[in-house]
């Protein structure tokens, strides 16, 4: 079965001056992957014609559907109509479903249509209209040399509506679509290049149709799998036969699949054992504790957690003795394991874990400089600890930090077994 191409042009000068963060193409793209269509390229042109106009040309060379959204609206910067109107040779004109659908619209809400507002009911000839329940701009859809294009509003509701209701129930019976299935394979505790090197037999048998990809994110990594056919099922089992001949070689590093979340794995494994957690949080203020409670139930197993930023609070809220502050530094070994045992004890947990480090941009010294971490977890009988040498980044470190502890937690209870 062929593949059916698509390609999404965002129109409008706000998203290429930083205004506007482009939600449309990234939604658009999950939605024509849910029903078979392979997306392969997104363009995004700012509100000047000979550009849109460039952006159609080439995206009618290489893709069968080409989604447009934006630039609908019935003032002068609004462009897409006359340049679709340009680009399929015809003249715009009132479409009268177009105006009695923009009445009802305008009349529901009380309001009454101007010169400007009626503009929004004229089309160019070639367009089937597609309604907009949401709003006053309605799409258009051309067909053209078996191609389609589909214009859509920019406003991100009115544009969802449009395609879920209207555009893609016609776009599978206008095409016939293959499946294309994906499965999501995540591990942390290793980084993509020592993942690569220890599968690479396994991935170089890999069969033609599975593709694979590695997607780090944070020291969290995804390994997903695509493959596309004509039965769900089939791809289905294949996909699943890989990740079975991988499993030996990556099972300690495997915490979960798809959506899966490490503070949601461990959440699990906390609450079929009945153990408990808790946290002092230092450098990370606060973050492990919020994913943790990101996790509805998470009361269940989560006792509760301190920030105890200033060395004083340290002392005062865990009972961290001032000697080893004094003799080995807030970020150090010696302090973080103290700080998880305390609050392991002072929160009658199972498991302790604690976080001490300089998140930086400042606060760096030659001897421990910006990013470096350390991270504990404190069981009854032991404390398991690992430094972390990490970026300037203050929010990058604090987000590899979450994941290094939550990591660390995960591996431990995984050991307990
Ligand atoms: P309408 O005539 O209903 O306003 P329109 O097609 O003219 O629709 P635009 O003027 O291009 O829409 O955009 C309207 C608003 O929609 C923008 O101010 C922006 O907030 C949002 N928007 C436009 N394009 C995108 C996009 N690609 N991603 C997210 N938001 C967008």
């Amino acid at each position: 079965m062929n593949k059916v191409l698509a390609e999404l042009i965002t129109i409008g000068d706000e998203i290429l001056y930083g205004q506007t963060l482009d939600t449309n193409a990234h939604w658009m793209s999950g939605q024509l992957d849910a029903i078979g269509v392979k997306v392969i390229r997104r363009t995004t042109c700012g509100d000047v014609e000979t550009e849109i106009l460039q952006a159609f040309a080439e995206a009618e060379q290489r893709a069968d559907i080409i989604l447009i959204t934006g630039g609908l609206g019935p003032t002068n910067d609004d462009l897409t109509k006359p340049c679709l109107a340009k680009y399929f040779d015809c003249d715009i004109v009132m479409n009268d479903q177009a105006l009695i659908e923009l009445e009802a619209y305008m009349s529901g809400r009380g309001r009454e249509l101007n010169k400007l507002t009626r503009l929004q009911a004229t089309l160019p000839e070639k367009c089937e209209m597609v309604s907009n329940e949401r709003g006053t701009a309605c799409g258009m859809w051309f067909d053209s040399n078996k191609k389609v294009f589909v214009s859509m509003p920019g406003v991100p509701h009115e544009m969802r509506h449009m395609i879920t209701h209207k555009v893609l129930p016609k776009i599978q019976r206008t095409f016939s679509l293959p499946i294309i299935y994906h499965k999501i394979v995540r591990l942390a505790g290793i980084g993509e290049s020592w993942l690569a090197e220890k599968i690479e037999t396994w991935e170089n048998a890999l069969p033609k149709n599975i593709r694979l990809a590695y997607l780090p994110t944070f020291g969290d990594l995804k390994l997903r799998f695509t493959a596309i056919g004509e039965n769900r099922e089939d791809i289905k089992s294949q996909i699943d036969g890989q990740i079975e001949l991988l499993l030996p070689l990556i099972q300690e590093y495997v915490y979960g699949y798809g959506d899966d979340t490490l503070e949601m794995v461990i959440g699990q494994l906390l609450r079929e054992r009945n153990q408990k957690m808790a946290l002092a949080e230092s450098c990370t203020g606060g973050f492990v504790s919020h994913r943790i409670t990101t996790v509805p139930g998470s009361s269940d197993y989560f006792n509760g957690s301190v920030v105890p930023y200033q060395n004083e609070m340290k002392i005062a809220q865990l009972g961290v003795k001032q000697e080893t502050l004094e003799t080995h530094g807030a970020v150090s070994e010696a302090t973080v394991s103290e700080m998880a045992d305390r609050v392991r004890e002072n929160f009658k947990a199972d498991f302790g874990l604690a976080t001490s480090g300089i998140a930086g941009p400042g606060g760096g010294t030659i001897e421990k400089p910006v990013g470096t971490i350390w991270i504990a977890c404190s069981q009854k009988d032991k404390v398991t600890t690992r430094k972390l040498s990490l970026t300037n980044d203050r929010v990058v470190n604090i987000q590899i930090t979450s994941v290094a502890l939550l990591t660390m937690l995960y591996q431990r209870l995984v050991q307990n077994d």
